[in-house]
């Protein structure tokens, strides 16, 4: 698409910037719909945040992505955030309207998307999280929409499991909710249907890493769904050994690719082309 004097801007804020897929996925759907818009990356260091919030709507920006370290600091600096990113505690995705910045987090709905299709009755299920970051946030949002019967969440670090529960405590979810220690994983594992990998182990390059050693593996049920938000590599080794006790295996690459066409929506106000996105990113990781 060749840049006019009509082009309208869109972007991602985050620091540092330079790692960040999403130019390559939006630019590529914009392209392919014959848009005249362009994505561009945005390093915004902390401190200059609020400044560059304004200068973004100066210049006309209609929307942007949000990321490390900026989800949560940019909340106050909105107008309105949807309930679900207030949830959340974390919004990704802002866009312009006649009252100022508008925003929400679309990572619930990328998280989301591959488990909809599998026919499930999750309202029996359990649902195991490793990990209590910022993903972990859309992802108990996410077992929460889906009607879990528990989201059992494992973490290494007593003080930060318990402020993420406590941080859920006036939701309608939090009666559902229990925190566990690494060590617990063994006995957890055997009663739950959905166990979710949000913590970086595994990612690249540590490839040869797992989150669950080999007691926690044996105690994994065979058609347990395994889902692992790593999309580098793909598949993980967590992935490999869990397929290899039967677990119906998901990485991290259809999240990543549904959370940004659902921003492109709320900007584009049309079906964004998920292919084109998805095929874009694995080009460019290849
Ligand atoms: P984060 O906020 O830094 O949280 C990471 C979590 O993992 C923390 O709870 C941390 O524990 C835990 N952790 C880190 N190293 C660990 C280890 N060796 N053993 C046990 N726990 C460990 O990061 P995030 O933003 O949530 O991202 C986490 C992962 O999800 C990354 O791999 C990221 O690429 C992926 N992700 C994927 C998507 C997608 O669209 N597919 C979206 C978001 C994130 P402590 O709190 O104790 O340090």
């Amino acid at each position: 698409m060749m840049i006019t004097g009509k082009t309208s801007l869109l972007g991602v804020i985050g620091y540092p910037i330079s790692h960040s897929l999403s130019p390559v996925m939006h630019n590529a759907a914009i392209d392919y719909l014959g848009l005249n818009y362009v994505y561009v990356p945005l390093p915004i260091k902390p401190d200059h945040l609020a400044t560059a919030v304004a200068g973004l709507a100066a210049i006309g920006l209609r929307g942007f992505n949000v990321t490390i370290p900026h989800k949560q600091a940019i909340m106050p600096l909105l107008t309105a955030v949807s309930p679900l990113a207030q949830a959340v505690g974390a919004v990704n995705t802002v866009w312009w309207t006649d009252t100022g910045w508008h925003g929400t987090n679309t990572d619930v709905a990328g998280f989301l998307s591959p488990l909809r299709s599998q026919e499930q009755d999750w309202t029996t299920m359990d649902a195991l999280i490793l990990g209590n970051g910022g993903a972990a946030r859309a992802v108990v949002a996410g077992c929460g929409e889906l009607g879990c019967s528990r989201i059992h969440i494992v973490g290494r670090d007593p003080q930060k499991l318990q402020a993420f529960v406590d941080s859920w405590a006036a939701t309608p979810i939090a009666d559902r909710l229990s925190i566990h220690p690494w060590e617990t994983l063994p006995g957890l594992l055997p009663t739950a249907g959905l166990v979710v990998n949000t913590t970086p182990v595994g990612m690249a390059p540590q490839v040869d890493a797992s989150p669950l050693d080999a007691l926690a593996l044996d105690a994994l049920r065979p058609g347990t769904i395994v889902y692992d938000l790593i999309y580098t590599p793909r598949p993980t080794l967590l992935l490999r050994q869990a397929a290899d006790r039967g677990a119906i295996v998901l990485d991290g690459l259809d999240m990543l690719v549904c959370q940004g066409a659902a921003a492109l929506e709320i900007w584009i106000q049309q079906p964004a082309p998920l292919e084109i996105m998805g095929q874009a990113l694995l080009t460019y990781l290849a």
